[in-house]
């Protein structure tokens, strides 16, 4: 549970009567999230995340601005036999309230889950005491519900003309954002702040800087011979691809807070024969971005040491979908106002750092300092123990929708954070 803090010593005029336009009642928001965490989003389920577009639509369409729905770009992925395999995409809705107020906010979140369609975890379910399990109670269905309900109690404000904002529902999150990478760039680049609605964590503490994150395919190709009549003619990518994954994987505890995991090795075949396929799937984390810089290069390395064998090629594929979040002055301003905030509203509201990765990367990526983790408090996402706390929906409403009369009303200098990353350059 948040601790309470002191009280407000002053409330933003309005403020009060945004606050009760949020909806208080848990039997209300649990029919909400009945209703859309029963359908299965798997982000692979492309026919199920079609079906659920609509339902956004209408539930989007109370607020005022444009809406419509943006194609992503296609995802190519590299199949266990070495090809590369575009995917078939699902579109994102976007909506955009007052693209000319002073102030723009860009405001994100995703309607895909973890959760295939054949999952066994399908249906939303109580936990006693006050708490909800399901597939995207937390993560995030749960969360695009709070944005929604902070936005329709802000438009209410009568300073609320005095921020604009962009929202953008996308389908790819938890596969990486590799399709909506380019629009959350594009808005990034557009808007003051960022708002994005992962889950805070049970005790309602948020995610500071976040590292960087790249997913990378190595395909080996060597030549194939037959391991009785003519060992000496093959080379084998099998045994490349070890050597090539000692070598990253060497590269753990070498520099502070850089991580490569190997996720899978694809190819070979029977055993007498010489194997010329390997596919070499791994991750690299990286906290900023001089330690991206030096894990590429060792990347590189890695890779030109596996040149010069003849008869034998590579190719890699993927790349830093979320480049490092850290914490610059900027963003640790945006930090400070909202904890204060926070406090006004009893929350007692902290920032931890972490090495797990959203669309805030992408946002920041762009130079737009946010805040990632505005959704309800929950835990064990992404397992079929996936929970939310009942009482956060409407308390982490009234968090964002003063987020919002703080901006409009200028209690919160929105430009400030971003003035200050100009300024100061040097922390990435
Ligand atoms: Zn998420």
């Amino acid at each position: 549970m948040p601790m309470m803090t002191e009280p407000a010593t002053r409330t933003p005029p309005g403020q009060d009567a945004v606050f009760d336009r949020i909806e208080q009642d848990l039997a209300v928001w649990r029919g909400w999230l009945d209703d859309w965490c029963n359908r299965n989003t798997g982000s692979r389920h492309v026919a199920g995340l079609a079906a659920f577009l609509p339902l956004l639509e209408s539930a989007f369409a109370v607020l005022p601005g444009t809406m419509r729905r943006l194609q992503l770009e296609p995802e190519t992925v590299i199949s266990a036999e070495g090809v590369a395999i575009t995917l078939p995409v699902v579109e994102a809705l976007h909506v955009q309230v007052r693209p000319d107020a002073r102030i723009q906010i860009a405001m994100t979140g995703h309607y895909d889950t973890v959760f295939p369609q054949n999952s066994t975890f399908q249906t939303v379910t109580s936990l006693p005491p006050g708490m909800v399990n399901g597939p995207g109670v937390a993560d995030m269905k749960g969360g695009i519900l709070v944005m929604l309900e902070a936005l329709k109690a802000f438009e209410t404000h009568p300073a609320a003309s005095q921020v604009g904002y962009q929202i953008l529902l996308s389908p790819d999150e938890e596969v990486g954002s590799l399709g909506s990478a380019p629009i959350l760039a594009a808005i990034g680049a557009q808007c003051d702040l960022g708002m994005t609605y992962e889950p805070a964590l049970a005790d309602g503490s948020m995610a500071g800087a976040r590292k960087g994150s790249g997913n990378f395919s190595l395909t080996i190709h060597g030549l194939a011979a037959h391991v009785g009549r003519a060992h000496g003619e093959g080379r084998s990518a099998i045994a490349a691809a070890a050597r090539f994954v000692a070598a990253i994987e060497a590269l753990n505890g070498q520099r502070e807070g850089v991580t490569v995991n190997t996720g899978r090795i694809d190819g070979g075949g029977p055993n007498n024969v010489v194997p010329d396929l390997a596919v070499v799937r791994f991750n690299i984390r990286a906290p900023d971005e001089a330690a991206r810089n030096w894990a590429n290069e060792a990347l590189d390395a890695a890779i030109s040491r596996l040149a010069g064998t003849d008869g034998q090629h590579h190719h890699l594929h993927g790349g830093w979908a979320r480049p490092p979040k850290p914490r610059t002055a900027g963003l640790q301003r945006l930090f400070d106002d909202v904890a204060a905030l926070g406090a006004t509203l009893g929350l007692d509201i902290r920032f931890k750092d972490t090495g797990g990765v959203c669309e805030g990367n992408n946002l920041a990526a762009s130079g737009c300092p946010n805040i990632d983790t505005l959704g309800p408090r929950g835990g064990k996402i992404h397992s079929s123990e996936e929970f939310a706390i009942m009482e956060s929906f409407p308390e982490r409403a009234r968090l964002s929708a003063a987020m919002l009369v703080a901006f409009a009303t200028g209690a919160i200098d929105a430009k400030a954070p971003r003035r200050l990353n100009n300024q100061d350059r040097t922390p990435c």
